[in-house]
This record gives structure tokens, sequence and C-alpha cells, in this order.
């Protein structure tokens, strides 16, 4: 005689609640029915193992299986199954003990995670509008019982015929649910959330080519690898074994760089494989690669939280029951075990870095340029890491060698000291662009690293800021005249007179072509008379700020200033020289004169100035005075402006001094580049 009540619930029709509520994630109804069937099959393995229960446990295996006609969907296993007092006690009282605080907590998140939470059976009422338990204890006498519930609160309860151990659960599907009779559907299902369940999981029946068509064999289509390749041990496995791995999950991509495979029973468990995947391009760069699982039981992509963020880069999966699945992201953030999670998958990573690095040093390198990346994102997101990466990070010079940072400061401590103790490293960015400043530095017998990746700028910043004491700056090699670069002696003062800086000043800098979104101003640098007469340079700090711009939204005002270039003349060039002398002589008359009245009206200007020593104020005479000879101070300096623009006008050399340095950056471009070459033709005649 079938028992009727009502299962234990302080919130009355929780059904539509559930429904609604979760929306989203209906389909996770099959995860949750799946992982019961699971761990009931284990409890009963376990009870062999310890002599309780004597039958075989061979061949035990989940069946997953829909009647389309009837629209019903079956979960079944031989697992221990459930005494009419067990189901009292574990469906019908205690499964919604948690629900209220559970819909409390989770008003506002979509897509919560209810599987452990105690409410996984109950999930089945998203789907359906009847769920049946048909159940056979493993105990010896026990009776087969059958529980039924619509969907309201009111179940029905009672004996039934069922002669195999084990339990079934039979869905009775909702109207608008009948996507879960596709057997497509739950095949897609299985894949995601159950491939690696420990007990084998079988959905139908393998099927062959026969007879121009395909047809059922009689052997059971297993979904799922039992024994997935982080549940082994590490000692076991191959490297083809990882790799395999990585193209089952990770299917289409290149092989992997590296792999870490974790494995920690204390003070918490975690199990899993993580590996570096080889980005092709920035595109390519995706986080939510890692899967994590509990006890094999698919969770979620998002890993947030529990994985430092640094290291969302990376695929593969985590395995752990200790990572609670029934609290929100932010809550997870601060959980202590999670933090302690976290904080063993960086240290394991690095200490697996460390080991690559120095027990596979040319493996390392040769990959080096594919795993930068995630190195450089690493130490500077996670000072933890950092530590450690500063052991194994590499620097790699324009001629492909790499150094570790130690190796490095002590390659060129002796020659790229500064007179002020700063060790300087030169570095370029594009090898051919800067061929000339590369070669410059490196005929001088300096180094020049070579810094062209996605965060090599803002890593240089963290190098110089870690390393104070040290004090390491980064320079591109073409920031500066490599005498201003590494400077060795104070004794560096132009060769020039101030007249001389005058003239050589509005001589060059009237003479140079517009260039677009670049401005120049002229300087000086007493370099050896075989070094260029005239080069181009960029200031490291305005470059890295530009540089930075590229990647940091916040700062694009710096990307759309025009970039600001310094021409600098050797002084001790022979041909600088020349002109110089040169214009001096030329201009010298006119000059003469111009300067003179500047000097003279500058001295009315001081006289006038002095009157207002104690800077009450000018009588009203006296100041239009000073406004009048200052206005005529300006005019007489364009005049003497004017005077060497257009002596310089006339100056081919000086043209042509600066087209060839802008050329050599690159920068000389149509109409300019057409005018060299004509002026150049012109000169040889
Ligand atoms: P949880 O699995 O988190 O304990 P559920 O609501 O999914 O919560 O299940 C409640 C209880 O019902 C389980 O702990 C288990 O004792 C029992 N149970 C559910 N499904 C099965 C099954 N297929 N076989 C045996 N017992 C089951």
């Amino acid at each position: 005689m079938p028992t009727k009540g009502t299962i234990g619930v302080t919130t009355n029709n929780i059904f539509p609640v559930i429904k609604k509520f979760l929306y989203s994630d209906h389909e996770i109804f099959l995860r949750e029915l799946v992982s019961n069937a699971v761990d009931a099959t284990q409890k009963l393995k376990t009870l062999a193992g310890a002599g309780e229960f004597k039958g075989s446990t061979e061949g035990l295996c989940v069946n997953i299986s829909v009647d389309k006609e009837a629209g019903t969907l079956t979960v079944s296993d031989s697992g221990i199954g459930m005494t009419a007092e067990e189901i009292d006690k574990y469906i019908n009282q205690i499964a919604f003990s948690g629900a209220e605080e559970f819909l409390a907590k989770y008003k506002d998140t979509a897509n919560a995670i209810i599987g452990h939470f105690g409410l996984g059976f109950y999930s089945a009422f998203m789907v359906a509008k009847k769920v049946e338990i048909r159940t056979l204890s493993w105990q010896d006498g026990a009776q087969a019982v059958q529980w039924t519930c619509d969907g309201s609160p009111e179940f029905e309860m009672g004996d039934c015929d069922k002669s195999e151990r084990g339990t079934d659960i039979i869905l009775t599907l909702d109207e608008d649910e009948k996507e879960f009779l596709e057997p497509a559907r739950i095949e897609g299902l299985l894949r995601k959330y159950c491939r690696f369940l420990p007990v084998p999981i079988v959905f139908g029946k393998e099927q062959e080519w026969k007879d121009g068509k395909y047809v059922d064999t009689d052997r059971d289509k297993v979904i799922n690898d039992i024994e997935p390749l982080w549940s082994r041990m590490p000692a076991d496995l191959k490297d083809e074994d990882y790799l395999k791995f990585y193209h089952a999950i990770e299917p289409g991509q290149d092989d992997p760089l590296f792999w870490i495979h974790l494995n920690v029973d204390y003070p918490f468990t975690l199990t899993g494989i993580l590996y570096f995947p080889k980005i092709k391009n920035n595109l390519d760069i995706r986080k939510d690669r890692i899967q994590l699982y509990c006890n094999q039981v698919y969770v979620t992509d998002s890993v947030e939280g529990v994985v430092p963020d640094w290291l969302m880069l990376l695929q593969g999966v985590i395995d752990s029951p200790d990572i609670p699945l029934n609290v929100s992201r932010s809550y997870l953030q601060s959980d202590r075990a999670v933090k302690k999670i976290s904080t063993y998958i960086t240290k394991k990573v690095a200490a697996r870095l460390e080991e690559i690095a120095k027990n596979q040093p040319e493996e390392f390198e040769k990959k080096w340029n594919d795993i930068k990346i995630f190195i450089e994102y690493g130490m500077l997101s996670d000072d933890k890491f950092c530590e450690s990466g500063l052991k194994f990070a590499l620097l790699e010079n324009t001629d492909g060698k790499f150094f570790k940072l130690e190796d490095y400061r002590n390659l060129i401590k002796g020659e790229q000291t500064d007179k002020d103790g700063n060790l300087i490293c030169l570095y370029a960015t594009d090898k051919e662009a800067q061929y000339a400043y590369i070669k410059a530095a490196t005929d001088h017998g300096y180094d020049v690293l070579m810094m062209n990746g996605e965060l090599d700028v803002p890593f240089m910043d963290m190098l110089e800021q870690k390393q104070q004491d040290a004090k390491m700056r980064f320079l591109r090699v073409d920031s500066d005249v490599l005498e201003n670069l590494i400077p060795k002696q104070d004794d560096n003062t132009p060769q020039f007179t101030p007249e001389q800086q005058d003239i050589a000043r509005s001589l060059f800098q009237s003479q140079i072509p517009p260039v677009e979104k670049a401005e120049f101003m002229v300087s000086f640098a007493a370099m050896s008379p075989d070094d260029k007469p005239l080069v181009i340079t960029q200031a490291e700090y305005m470059r890295r700020m530009k540089d930075m711009a590229r990647f940091q939204p916040g700062m694009s005002f710096y990307g759309e200033m025009p970039d600001m270039y310094s021409l600098v003349l050797n002084t001790k060039h022979p041909l600088v020289q020349k002109i110089v002398d040169l214009a001096e002589k030329a201009l010298d008359a006119d000059l003469k004169l111009v300067n003179e009245q500047i000097n003279a009206t500058q001295h009315v200007v001081d006289a006038i100035r002095d009157l207002d020593k104690d800077g009450k104020g000018l009588p009203e005479d006296k100041k239009k005075e000073l406004e009048d000879n200052r206005k005529h101070l300006d005019e007489l300096r364009k005049q003497r402006e004017n005077l060497i623009t257009a002596y310089g006008a006339g100056e081919s050399r000086v043209h042509q001094l600066i087209d060839i340095a802008l050329l050599s950056n690159n920068m000389l471009k149509g109409e300019g580049l057409e005018r060299f070459l004509k002026r150049s033709i012109g000169m040889l005649k």
C-alpha cells in the first residue's frame, strides 16, 4: 500500500522557484543525476573494499537512456541503492533543508552552481514534470522501493518489483524541455560534464558502417575516460601521454610548450595538469581555458579566483574537492582555502619553470619567445612569482644569445657601467630600423638586447624598480648618442662656443623638412670625429610613455602627441665644424650688426627693469618704453634667425646631412626623399 507524504520543506512550492531561478542552467540536472549514480557506484566499491559487500563489483557502470515515445529520460546505476528509510532520510527530509538559505544567497547569481549542495537530485525538477525513483538497496533482503513526485511537494512511496540492485531515476520531461530527449543533445551534455567521471558512463551502443549505413553494434558506447591523466601518477606518464591528453581537451591546437602536473593531498587535495599553450598571435590569447573539476565531475571553465589571474592564460584542468562551489565569486576570492590553492599553483608553476630552465636550458631558450609573455605577465602581476622569475627569466640580445638576468649583469658590468655607477642595458626593438645604432653600439664593445615583446616595456620598468640597489637602467640604442647613453666621464662638454651653438642651432633647425607627426630639436654632443655628423634620437622616457599608451587605453593622449626627436650635432665631426665655421664667417658682418643692436636694446631693457628693483611697479611712460624695447628685441632676434635661415637655405650640405639622418631612421619619404635624390645627383656633378 503506497504511502503519501509531504517533502520536508519550509518553502512551499519550491519547484517553480527552482525552475525559474536556475533557468539558464537547466542542463546541469544531468550532471547532478549522473554524479549521484557514480557516487552510489563508488560507495558500493568502498563497501566491497571494506569486506562488507560480498558480491562482484566488476563491470559496474551508469546507463543513460531516452525514450522519445514515453517522453522519459532514465539514469540507472548498479550502486548501493536506497531503502525506504534512506529515501525518507536523504530525499524527503534533508534535501531542502538548505534550500531557503541557498535561494537567498543566489538571488542575484544567474549561473549558480547547485551541485554538492544537497539540491542535486532536485535539480531534476528543472526539466521534469514527474520524477520517479526505483531502487533496490545492496543490503541483504532489502525490499525494492518506488518513489514518485509530480513537482508539488507531495510524493508517493511504496514497494515495487525491481530485482536488480541499484537505482533508476526516471524523468518524465516537461513539454518545453523535450530537447533532453534528443540523443545528440544528451550525448553532448555527457561529453561536457561526464567526460572524466571515474565510472563508465554508457549511452547507447557503438555504431558501425554496414551495408551503406550506420547500425548499432552490441558494444556499449562509453562516453568517458574513467582514469583521466591528471588522476594518474606523474611518474607513470610519458610526454606522449601529456600531449595526447592536451589535444583531446584542446582540439586543433599546436603542441603546448610545457606542462605542469599538479598533485597535492595536504593541506588540501588538488590534482590537475596545466599547459602553456603556444600562442600564435595576440588574438589567440583567451582566458577561461582551464576547466575546473570536482572529483572528476566537470564544474565550470570559469576559474577566476581559484587560479591567479595571470595563469588564466594557461590551459588544462584542475580537480579539487576543496574548492567551495556553492559560494559567490567574491567570496571565493577571499576564501582562505582558495587563496592557499592559488598560492600553491603559482609556486608549482614557478618551480616547474625553474626546473626546466635549469635542467633543459636549451629547450627553455628555444621556447623562451613563446612563453615569455606568460612569464612577463606573471612577474608583472604577482610579486611572489616575480621573485622566482628573476631567477629564470631570460634576456635575448640582438645576436640571438640568451642570458639569465644575473649573467647578463655580469657580462655588461665592465663596459656598460656609467660614471654614476648605473648599469646601462641597451636595447633595440627593431633590428632593421635601428641597425645603425645597434652597429655603433656593438662596434663600441657594448651589448644590445632585443626587446620587442608585447610586455617588454612594462617589464623593463619593473626590472629597473626591482633592482634598485643594482641601479639597472634600460635605454634604447637610439634614445641618445652613445657618449650620452653611457657617459663615462664628465668631460663631455660640446666643443662649440655659445655663439657657434646659436648659429649651428638656427642653421640646422631652420632647414628640417616637415615630417608627419614628428618634431625635432637640435642639440649637441661631442662624439668621436669618426662617428656620424648628425644623429636622430628619441628620449627614452617619451618613447616609453608612447609605447605604454598603445596598450593602456587611459593613456591614449600620449599616442596622439607628435613624436619628439633630438637632432644631435656631433661637434667633433670635421664636416659639422666646417659648416658652422663657414657660416660664422659668411654671416660675420651681418650678424655683428644685428648682435650689436640686440646687445644695445637688451641693455636698455635691463636698465628700465632696474628702475623697478623694489617691485612697486613702473610709471606708465616707462612701462610703454619697456614694452617697445622688448618688441624691438624680438624683431632683432627674428632678423638674426632670418639671416641664418636664408644662409642655410643655400647651404646644401646642411640639407644633405639632415636628410641622411632622416633617411637612416626611415623618416625620409615622398617629396623629401625625391628632393634628396635630386640634390645628391646634383652634388655628383
Ligand atoms: P548530494 O548528492 O549532494 O548528497 P542529492 O540531493 O543529489 O544531494 O542526493 C541526496 C542523497 O540521496 C545522496 O546523498 C544519496 O545518499 C542519495 N542518492 C541520490 N541519488 C542516489 C542514487 N542514484 N543511488 C543511491 N543514493 C542516491
